[in-house]
């Protein structure tokens, strides 16, 4: 599972969102005019690439689900 951690530490830089191969991630604006990144868990694969690309390490796979980023990168690899 997809999790964000201090989202006032998004710049908006959208990298998460262009690099999901499941178009899961898209930008909310709040209250105050700033686009924060919401996850579609139901959509999302927990591949990590997510992760993988932004810079300010604000979004991250909780740890107990990294079994199935490994499970999804091995079946990548040899499909
Ligand atoms: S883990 Fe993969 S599928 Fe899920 S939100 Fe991130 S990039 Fe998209
Ligand atoms: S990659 Fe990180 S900093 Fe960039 S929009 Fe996504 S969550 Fe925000």
């Amino acid at each position: 599972m997809i999790d964000i951690k201090n989202p006032e530490d998004c710049c908006g830089c959208y990298s998460c969102v262009q690099r999901c191969p499941k178009n899961c991630i898209n930008m909310i604006e709040d209250l105050e005019g700033f686009d924060y990144p919401k996850v579609n868990t139901s959509s999302c694969v927990n591949c990590g690439i997510c992760e993988s690309v932004c810079p300010n390490s604000i979004i991250y796979l909780l740890k107990y689900h990294y079994h199935v980023m490994l499970l999804n990168i091995v079946q990548n690899k040899f499909n």
